[in-house]
């Protein structure tokens, strides 16, 4: 009989009392043997711990032989491979393969093994029924006393869940929910290694910046859901027409960005747009219902555009706002030129506000006169820039760079309310003047106009609002010629306030808008009244506007008057309110009161307006203002023909004023035939030593031209006898063209 025993002492060790009858004694005797089996007793409880470990663990637990062998697996195996223990045993582990993992991969883990006893990574295997799940496992080797590898133990714990919901987060983190496109983030991964690869490859690459359009309708009519399937649809459509290379992203709405990699040349990518645009304006079929969109996108290159990713989205999104404005379903290209010439212009921009700020800006004022009485009845107000360091800018170098901006229209209040106060101080002063002041077209066509041009006039309650005249380019009218009508007969009937019709001439149907605009005052641009002193055609057009001005009663002021020839022949159309730098160029509003004080009429206007003419006096004069400053012209060039060989005057003896005159008068009857015969004569044959002249000053023999001068004086003087004998009586008020005016108050530096 054996007992165990467990002593008392502090060790409490483990004591096996064995008890034993003596056979071949006499008295029944007994042998009690004690051993100690303390040892043998831990070993035991060890194995059976050890044993409890491997089956209740909840990490699966294979081991294998040196050969690889499964010698035994436990129960959490079972559960996680679906084998059973005995299914398994005497396999090798490659029944869980997968075929997920490279050979290479294994490969490196049994090298891993062999060269540090473990290994651990994560391991895609598949269960018995084919499911594939992920484990995190790790392998070691087992070794026996001498070192050598006899087992493999592989432990390991089923990671899929977590696995999934990384994958999801993933996702989550680099793809849109709804297209399962890649998003932003993914996006500038992408854009960054196609940066590098491109600069190794020395390829371009594109950014396409694409918008739907009118998405918003189908959103609203048809619901989220509607839409939502038709942004997936375009998904699927883009991801179809890109190469594998290239990547599309969703950010957000119905915009999408491409980054196309690799590309040899703009065509290259345009035949890719012109693809993706074809497909998605194809038809849709969406629960049933037949949609049709389609998008504008604005593409730019890189490294053509040089610039970070943000700034090729900018880029790229502007310009496909001009796809859009150009009538969307089509792509554009982006400029790189044409940006920097924006940005400059935006830059301008800024120094323009801040210069309105800092009150740099101020209005120079240009005198309107009637040249028939002498009277100075108004300003016009123009605006100077006052730089602090570029000096007085004129508005030719900044209204352009302000064109159709807010800015512009703050500029205008700005002048309403500064030409106000002026001409208020003025009225006080006692010069009963008018201001006209100049209106931006977009101003104009704003929606606030009138209140502004109501709220300056407020400011000034003793003012007669008829002493304000607006100028309103006529071109302002091309728009929408029924909506500028409007605001001009609201300025007429409820303001009060005259509109003159600038720059008359130069529109593309100024009969249309003398006929539909009610503006009390046509003003004759510029660019004829210079010239028609000089060039028939421009006076026939200054004639006309100022026949058609009367026919519509309406008042006409002709600008650009630079000499009393000028003023003259405007008399004489009957055009008497005029505005030029023969009378006076623009000057800063303190100069005004002077200039006023000692302002001289024109005697020779004066003079020419007092005398009542005929109509043939008043050919007659024509002829003879016209044949002088032919004259005048042509001696001019002359003199400088080395400087200037197109300063000529018309040399075509019909095209020239004389010469259209005579063709004129021809049908007016005024004149008696065989007079106006022996003046085209003489006409022609000064013409004719006109023209000898010219040819050898034109090659290079100036100097010898000069003996036909003596010739060419004497064909004048004949035909100017001609014109005496038909006897005008204003011979003595033509003189020559005035060298310069002496008036003190010119601001040369601009004008
Ligand atoms: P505009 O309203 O037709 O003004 C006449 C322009 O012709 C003025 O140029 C004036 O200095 C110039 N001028 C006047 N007489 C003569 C002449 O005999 N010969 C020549 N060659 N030029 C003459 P400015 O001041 O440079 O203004 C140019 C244009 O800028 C104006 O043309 C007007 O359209 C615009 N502008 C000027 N001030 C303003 C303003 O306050 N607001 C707006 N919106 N536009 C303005
Ligand atoms: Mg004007
Ligand atoms: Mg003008």
């Amino acid at each position: 009989m054996e007992l165990e025993l467990l002593t008392k002492n502090r060790q409490r060790r483990v004591a096996l009392l064995s008890i034993s009858m003596l056979q071949d004694t006499l008295e029944q005797e007994m042998l009690l043997v004690v051993y100690d089996i303390t040892a043998r007793k831990e070993a035991e409880e060890q194995l059976r711990f050890s044993s409890r470990v491997f089956n209740q663990a909840h990490e699966g637990i294979i081991i294998t032989d040196i050969h690889g062998i499964i010698t035994d697996v436990n129960p959490a195996f079972c559960e996680i491979t679906g084998y059973r223990r005995e299914e398994v045993i005497g396999k090798g582990p490659h029944i869980l393969n997968s075929g997920r993992h490279s050979p290479d991969f294994f490969n490196r883990m049994w090298t891993a093994i062999t060269e540090h006893g473990y290994w651990q990574g994560e391991v895609w295997n598949r269960r018995k029924n084919g499911e594939l799940y992920a484990e995190l496992l790790t392998i070691s080797a087992l070794t026996d006393d001498d070192g050598q590898s006899r087992h493999f133990v592989g432990l390991f714990s089923d990671i899929t869940q977590t696995k999934q919901q990384q994958e999801t987060l993933e996702l989550m983190a680099h793809y849109d929910v709804l297209t399962k496109l890649p998003n932003r983030v993914l996006f500038a991964d992408r854009f960054t290694q196609a940066v590098a690869h491109s600069k190794r490859t020395e390829t371009l690459l594109a950014i396409c910046f694409l918008d739907l359009d009118n998405f918003k309708p189908v959103n609203d009519t048809y619901g989220h859901e509607v839409g939502d399937q038709l942004l997936i649809e375009v998904a699927m459509r883009l991801r179809a027409n890109v190469r594998d290379e290239d990547t599309i992203s969703r950010f957000g709405g119905d915009e999408f960005a491409i980054l196309f990699r690799d590309i040899d040349s703009q065509d290259e990518c345009e035949f890719l747009l012109r693809r993706i645009h074809e497909s998605l304006s194809q038809p849709y079929s969406v629960n049933d219902l037949r949609l049709e969109i389609s998008a504008s996108s604005g593409v730019t290159f890189y490294p053509n555009d040089n610039a970070d990713l943000d700034t090729l989205l900018r880029h790229a999104d502007q310009t496909m706002y001009q796809a859009k404005m150009s009538g969307r379903n089509t792509y554009k290209l982006f400029n790189p030129a044409h940006n920097r010439q924006t940005m400059e212009k935006q830059q301008w921009q800024q120094q323009i506000r801040q210069a309105l700020n800092d009150e740099q800006f101020c209005l120079f004022y240009q005198p309107k006169l009637n040249m028939r009485s002498g009277e100075v009845f108004g300003m016009e107000a123009l605006i100077r820039w006052q730089h602090p360091e570029r000096g007085l800018l004129a508005p030719s170098q900044f209204l352009p760079l302000i064109a159709d901006t807010e800015i512009e229209i703050e500029m205008g209040q700005w002048v309403l309310k500064q030409s106000l106060s002026q001409l208020e101080a003025w009225h006080h002063a006692g010069y009963k003047i008018e201001v006209s002041v100049n209106i931006a077209t977009s101003h104009l066509q704003s929606t606030h106009f009138i209140d502004d041009v109501e709220i300056a006039l407020a400011q000034h309650p003793q003012l007669d609002s008829r002493y304000l005249q607006l100028e309103v380019v006529e071109t302002s009218a091309l728009g929408d010629i029924a909506a500028i009508s409007k605001v001009i007969k609201l300025c007429r009937d409820v303001l009060g306030v005259s509109v003159a019709l600038d720059d008359f001439g130069t529109g593309y149907s100024s009969l249309t808008h003398l006929r539909h605009l009610t503006a009390s005052t046509i003003k004759i641009d510029q660019s004829f009244v210079r010239d028609m002193l000089d060039d028939p055609q421009d006076y026939t057009i200054v004639d006309g506007v100022s026949g058609l001005a009367e026919a519509f009663n309406r008042q006409v002021i002709a600008e650009g008057v630079e000499t009393v020839e000028h003023g003259l022949m405007l008399l004489m159309i009957g055009c008497d309110h005029a505005q030029g730098y023969g009378i006076a160029r623009p000057m800063a509003a303190d100069k005004v009161p002077d200039w006023l004080n000692h302002y001289q009429a024109e005697p020779e206007w004066i003079n020419c307006a007092a005398r009542p003419l005929t109509a043939r006096q008043q050919a007659l004069y024509l002829f003879e203002l016209t044949s002088q400053r032919w004259y005048q012209q042509f001696v001019a060039a002359m003199n400088q023909s080395d400087e200037q060989p197109e300063s000529w005057p018309i040399i075509d003896q019909r095209k020239c004023h004389c010469g259209s005159w005579i063709q004129r008068v021809k049908t007016q009857g005024l004149f008696d035939a065989l007079w106006l015969d022996r003046l085209e004569q003489a006409h022609a044959a000064w013409h004719q030593t006109a023209i000898k002249i010219r040819e050898m000053c034109m090659t290079g023999q100036a100097a010898k031209s000069r003996q036909y001068l003596n010739e060419m004086v004497s064909r004048f003087e004949a035909m100017q006898a001609i014109i005496n004998s038909a006897q005008s009586p204003l011979k003595q008020v033509v003189s020559g063209p005035r060298q310069e005016d002496n008036n003190p108050e010119k601001d040369r530096a601009i004008d």
